[in-house]
């Protein structure tokens, strides 16, 4: 176990190889993949999933802000690696994001000035993607912005190179938005050619994420921007049904993050007695009782007080009580543990499991939510 904490996430490299030939085998080996790490890699952490990406082939990875940027430039061991920005560039981070090629959204014409105003002083170029507003509403160019963005592209071919026009979907992962998605590809195509008319031809065209590469495959051009897929998780419940009832093929996806704990102390407690804070838990017969180090400071949602499961030596638990800032509290009447004995809060255990979907589904919080809200003090392992 671990030293220096209370918990340790591992990430397993073969589950991490399984999700890539998953998603290699849905896009073809003509469409790039850029593999989306933004939230510390959904929990995973940056340091220690991006070279295990580079080590399988990914050379193009997108995350949301150049402070992320930066810690993924620091973590990537290949110079072929491109890193793309989706979002925010600190006006402290234009020139680094400039001097180190990193390539990024364009959503915002002042924003885009500025860095075109730096990359003349500079002489220097601007690695860019056109973000395209098609309905989401969240940010993107507005049509009646493209032609001075146009404008701005002819006169200064010696500081930009034009990587992608994209665009992204307003939830792929759920049918209900089938109709305003329609209407974004039709946009996005009109805008698209809009600037290709010009002769602004981007290298990449791009709208998808994990869940438009299975319900929109038509959409994947030639690059797609896939997040969750590739830890192992779907985008939603609805997408995995369409997977398993299109696709009709055997190989599935592989979760690659387990959290595990252990116990530091086990004690008995009288009937009639309540368990830790409050009265949400009375022992209504005589128990023994384990504590776990974790509580929701570390990502342990409250909402699992008196309704989580976790695993102890092949055995499902329940969490008693409420959880704490930093620990709760198992029920471990008739059963052999011992201080030191490895908790599992999501992983597997012998026969038994606990998936992040599960640990989510009781906790009321998407795949999403869960993984990022893992503290990044714990340490991770690759094994
Ligand atoms: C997060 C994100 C993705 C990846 O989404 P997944 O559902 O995890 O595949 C793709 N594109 C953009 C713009 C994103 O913000």
């Amino acid at each position: 176990m671990i030293i220096n904490h209370s918990s340790t996430i591992e990430i397993d490299r073969n589950a991490l190889a399984n999700n890539l030939k998953f998603i290699r085998n849905l896009i073809g080996e003509k469409v790039q993949l850029s593999s989306v790490i933004k939230g510390n890699a959904y929990g995973h952490g940056i340091k220690q999933i991006l070279p295990e990406l580079e080590l399988l082939g990914v050379n193009h990875f997108a995350v949301y802000s150049s402070f992320e940027a930066k810690i993924a430039h620091q973590y990537t061991t290949k110079p072929a690696s491109k890193i793309m920005v989706m979002g925010d560039i600190s006006a402290k981070d234009q020139e680094w994001v400039i001097k180190n090629k990193i390539e990024f959204f364009v959503f915002n014409l002042k924003h885009f000035k500025d860095m075109l105003a730096l990359a003349k002083k500079t002489e220097s170029k601007l690695y860019i993607h056109l973000e395209l507003e098609t309905g989401m509403n969240r940010h993107g160019l507005l049509e009646n912005q493209y032609e001075e963005i146009e404008n701005l592209l002819a006169q200064n071919k010696k500081y930009i190179c034009l990587k992608g026009i994209c665009t992204h979907f307003a939830g792929a992962e759920s049918s209900a938005n089938f109709k305003r998605i329609e209407t974004q590809k039709k946009r996005f195509s009109s805008g698209l050619n809009y600037f290709i008319e010009k002769g602004h031809e981007p290298q990449y065209k791009h709208t998808s994420c994990s869940a438009g590469i299975i319900a929109y495959p038509e959409c994947n051009h030639n690059l797609v921007r896939v997040g969750i897929l590739q830890y192992g998780l779907w985008p939603s419940q609805e997408i995995e049904l369409m997977y398993n009832a299109d696709f009709k093929k055997k190989n599935t996806l592989k979760s690659v993050l387990s959290w595990r704990s252990k116990i530091v102390d086990v004690k008995t407690v009288k009937a009639g007695e309540f368990v830790g804070y409050g009265n949400s838990f009375l022992a209504e017969t005589a128990m023994k009782i384990a504590s776990v180090p974790i509580g929701y400071g570390y990502g342990f949602s409250r909402s699992l007080s008196n309704t989580g499961r976790v695993l102890v030596n092949g055995k499902r638990l329940s969490v008693i009580g409420t959880v704490n800032m930093n620990m709760f509290l198992i029920e471990v009447t008739n059963i052999d543990v011992e201080i030191g004995d490895t908790v599992t809060l999501i992983g597997k255990d012998g026969e038994q499991a606990i998936n992040v979907s599960y640990f989510g589904d009781l906790s009321e919080q998407l795949n999403y939510e869960l993984l990022t809200r893992l503290d990044k003090s714990i340490p991770r392992q690759v094994i």
